[in-house]
């Protein structure tokens, strides 16, 4: 079955690839690299073993797009493609809006045109705004959106629902928490050619090196240190969901709108959790201050992950350590390359 992959050799897009292919099915590759590398192809070769079919074409050029959907007979669809970063979002609303509402729009139009079916699209917790209940469910209601990049997640869920009613396709949406560490190989990781702003490649990065000291941001919020509460989630379980969601709607188990699903592991951990966690997992010492808080930010979010539990027959298989430990491997491995590179 093939399945079109795009933002294929992005973070979640490449480990999403790895387990595709271990699950019989057939990526194909889009991504523009405009914020990843080529040469995540060659390491997901390596991993599985499988050749890998990758095109370069950016979704906001609906002509290049089209071409692409007369050759490839697509059977499903997982849209990564998009710009994440909350605090660029916000000083670059128009970036924003124009790539991440334009590629989806194109995408959906050429569904419709190509009668295609089975679309997953990439949303996330942001969705849900600062909320005062915890942890958040699919049918709690949306908040008020804190980023541009927040909002273009809840006008993509509409716009997928609405294109889904009205030319009768299935599809979903994945609200992913707080994605998180590596493959275990550490042949893929996060690999952006943007400097991260998350908070585990930020203390990976910080205990390499690279930064001198990290900021945590905030330390009056109403959680148990007064850090903020996050939802981490391995990137290989968040990948293994994105398959269990296909072979659902390839299955044909789904007979209503859009479905949503969190993508959590129903546990939430504090900024300073995570990076005690680090510190006893690998046995580095980080060096870290405390700031004030970062704009944007919600005080906590974390998931209620039941629906994709029983629906999907989903779970999340690994832990924080499982996370920090992923990670912090990827970090030691993409130093020792940048190292022999020069
Ligand atoms: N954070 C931090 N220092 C950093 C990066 C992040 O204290 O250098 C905090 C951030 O304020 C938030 C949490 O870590 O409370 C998770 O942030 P991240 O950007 O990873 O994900 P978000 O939840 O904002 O999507």
């Amino acid at each position: 079955m093939n399945v079109l992959v795009t933002g294929g050799t992005g973070y979640i897009g490449s480990h999403t690839t790895v387990e595709l292919i271990n699950r019989g099915y057939t990526p194909i590759l889009v991504d523009n690299l405009s914020n990843s590398r080529e040469e995540v192809i060659q390491a997901i070769e390596k991993i599985t073993g499988k050749g890998v079919t990758f095109f370069n074409i950016d979704l906001c050029n609906r002509s290049e797009l089209k071409k692409f959907f007369e050759v490839y007979k697509i059977e499903a669809t997982i849209h990564f493609a998009a710009f994440k970063a909350v605090g660029e979002s916000v000083d670059f609303p128009l970036k924003y809006y124009r790539n991440n509402i334009q590629s989806l729009v194109n995408l959906l139009d050429l569904y419709n045109e190509f009668g295609l079916d089975n679309f997953v699209f990439s949303s996330s917790c942001s969705v849900y705004g600062q909320n005062d209940e915890q942890p958040v469910s699919e049918s709690t209601p949306l908040g008020k959106a804190e980023s541009p990049y927040a909002f273009t997640k809840q006008i993509g869920e509409k716009i997928l629902s609405d294109s889904i009613r009205a030319y009768k396709f299935k599809g979903c949406s994945l609200r992913y928490f707080n994605p998180a560490g590596s493959h275990e190989s550490a042949l893929i990781g996060e690999y952006p050619l943007q400097a991260p702003t998350n908070l585990v490649p930020v203390i990976t990065q910080t205990a390499i090196g690279k930064r001198k000291k990290m900021q945590v941001f905030g330390s009056d919020y109403n959680t148990p240190d007064g850090t903020c509460v996050r939802d981490y989630i391995h990137v290989m379980d968040i990948a293994s969901a994105h398959v269990d969601a296909i072979t659902r709607m390839a299955g044909g188990k789904v007979n209503q709108d859009m479905e949503i699903f969190n993508l959590g592991t129903g546990q939430g951990n504090t900024v300073l959790e995570v990076i005690k966690t680090f510190e006893k997992v690998t046995g580095q010492k980080l060096s870290y201050e405390m700031s004030p808080r970062r704009p944007g930010d919600v005080e906590k979010v974390y998931a209620d992950t039941g629906l994709a539990n029983s629906l999907l027959g989903w779970k999340a298989l690994r832990n924080l350590e499982d996370i920090v430990k992923t990670a912090w491997d990827w970090e030691k491995k993409l130093s020792e390359a940048n190292k022999s590179i020069a």
